[in-house]
């Protein structure tokens, strides 16, 4: 039990592991500025920016993205060089299809196995986010509250694939944050998930989260398409 927060750390690659080659850790440093927005989707990644960045040679760096290709993370394009992947509407319908089975899969083996420590972790993450109103706080709160769900539902596999699908959700443009009207809701939707999990009821904690990922899609769609408004506005 204790070392479960360990293997998440590791899971999530935000430890600091000292025995990472050069080219690893460019991989490390570079995968986690992708999820943090640090490169938005579509932007270029020049070779010798992020090897100036990271104070390294362009070996470890082509190495790197090399890898985060192969990941998805990043494409090459023929005459703009590698680039932030970029997600289409489709994949996006995808991912939040899975996303929907996933979560609800994690709130549910979370609502059977959660600790008590995490229960009450979760409470306190809820709590936290009622004081905060910056978009990027927010977004960083809901990260934080859904990363707590995966690993109190004590199943690596379903950790693995979730991790997989957070990658591809850093592809997407925006946060649905940033639609105010979303921020009421999707809290009282977490205070849901919540009640279920701490009540040990697998089956609501499923419903609730489902539910949650739906209204997340249905916001995503709204950021996405009032992204392409305001695009074409300006260059009107
Ligand atoms: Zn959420």
């Amino acid at each position: 039990m204790a070392k479960r927060p360990r293997k998440v750390d590791q899971e999530n690659g935000t430890e600091d592991a000292p025995n990472l080659s050069r080219g690893e850790l460019v991989h490390v440093k570079l995968r986690d500025a992708i999820r943090a927005g640090r490169f938005a989707p579509g932007q270029r990644v020049r070779e010798t920016e992020v090897a100036k960045w990271l104070d390294v040679s362009r070996t470890p760096v082509r190495e790197a993205f090399r890898r985060l290709q192969a990941d998805g993370l990043l494409v090459f394009e023929p005459w703009r060089g590698v680039v932030v992947a970029e997600l289409d509407q489709q994949q996006m319908i995808e991912l939040y299809a899975m996303r929907k089975v996933l979560e609800g899969t994690a709130a549910g083996l979370a609502a059977r196995h959660a600790a008590d420590s995490q229960i009450a972790m979760l409470e306190d993450l809820v709590e936290q986010t009622d004081a905060v109103t910056a978009t990027d706080e927010l977004a960083e709160l809901n990260r934080h509250f859904h990363q707590s769900i995966y690993a109190a539902a004590h199943n690596r596999y379903l950790l693995k694939a979730l991790n997989a699908l957070r990658d591809s959700m850093a592809l997407l443009p925006s946060t649905t944050y940033a639609l105010s009207e979303r921020q009421g809701p999707a809290q009282d939707e977490h205070r849901e998930i919540l009640a279920a999990i701490k009540s040990r009821d697998a089956a609501k904690a499923e419903t609730t989260a489902r539910k949650h990922i739906d209204g997340a899609e249905r916001a995503r769609l709204k950021v996405i398409s009032q992204m392409s408004r305001k695009h074409k506005d300006t260059e009107l």
